[in-house]
């Protein structure tokens, strides 16, 4: 059986949402509409004249490193795997996200406060189906000991596990079959993480200047350097799960069972662009066309 709900949904209200860029240090001002059945999610930079829509889709992310970024022509939108996780978390598959900059707020380096500003907005089931992109043969993509897969399943199931050599990672694994509730308790709250020496380095590239304790997890060499701690003992898988949720969303509510160890952003990118270009392993359930 499916555990995904078989209407569209939007927003009922316009909300909105002011916050810092976690690498552009930029303050930011998104708001977030409601759109009509079939719109899909649509981003409009408004500081730009005229003002650019870009419709997410996968062949528009581009190998960003340390961020999933939105790239068409000449504009781009960086920093939006945690709002595209919590659409996922929230099953909204159509809405229109106005922002003032090219960079979405790191808020509290989590997808708890974009949860939290959708369900202020209010959910809206819509008339007219949803439809599942449902996996017929398994992907897979390797890199050394890092890989990422796609296979057949009968919902959607993410296994994934990290590896840090550091005293308060180290091998961390979480299993995780998804519906609404259990990503707003269980995944939304875990924060993004960083280690502080390398944090310079990342600084005199223009990248992390807006990265605090009050938006990431920090890591000295010893151990976490937030005086509040961690919000679980593995929050840091429990991050790149979210991560992973928000990156593969750009295709869409998935059936199937997603696997990964020390994947990255660039890798779950690859992995959608191999499963697209191979058209018998995937296809959309219910076929409306
Ligand atoms: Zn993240």
């Amino acid at each position: 059986m499916s555990n995904i709900p078989s209407r569209q949904h939007t927003i009922k209200n316009t909300v909105h949402l002011s916050g810092v860029g976690l690498h552009s240090g930029k303050s930011a001002t998104i708001s977030l509409y409601s759109a009509p059945i079939h719109s899909g999610i649509i981003f409009r930079r408004t500081d730009l004249s005229p003002p650019k829509e870009i419709k997410i889709c996968h062949d528009k992310m581009s190998e960003s490193p340390l961020c999933s970024k939105l790239v068409e022509e000449d504009v781009s939108i960086q920093t939006v795997e945690h709002l595209l996780s919590a659409l996922a978390g929230k099953e909204i598959d159509n809405i229109v996200i106005e922002l003032n900059s090219d960079e979405i707020p790191v808020m509290d380096g989590s997808a708890s406060p974009f949860v939290f500003l959708f369900e202020s907005a209010g959910v809206l089931e819509q008339d007219a189906p949803r439809q599942v992109l449902r996996i017929k043969k398994t992907i897979r993509i390797e890199e050394g000991d890092k890989f990422v897969a796609l296979s057949p399943f009968d919902h959607y199931r993410l296994e994934v596990s990290i590896d840090f050599d550091h005293p308060s990672i180290h091998h961390q694994k979480i299993d995780f079959d998804f519906s609404v509730s259990a990503y707003s308790k269980q995944v939304s709250r875990a924060r993004t993480f960083g280690m502080a020496d390398q944090l310079e380095g990342l600084r005199q590239k223009g990248l992390a200047l807006g990265a605090s304790l009050k938006n990431a997890v920090g890591l000295s060499k010893e151990g976490v350097m937030n005086a509040e701690g961690l919000r679980a003992p593995d929050e840091f898988v429990r991050h790149k799960l979210l991560d992973a949720i928000g990156d593969l969303y750009v295709a869409g509510p998935i059936e199937g069972l997603y696997q990964a160890h020390k994947a990255s952003h660039a890798m779950n990118n690859r992995l959608l662009r191999a499963l697209f270009s191979d058209s018998s392993a995937w296809e959309w359930a219910p076929n409306l066309s």
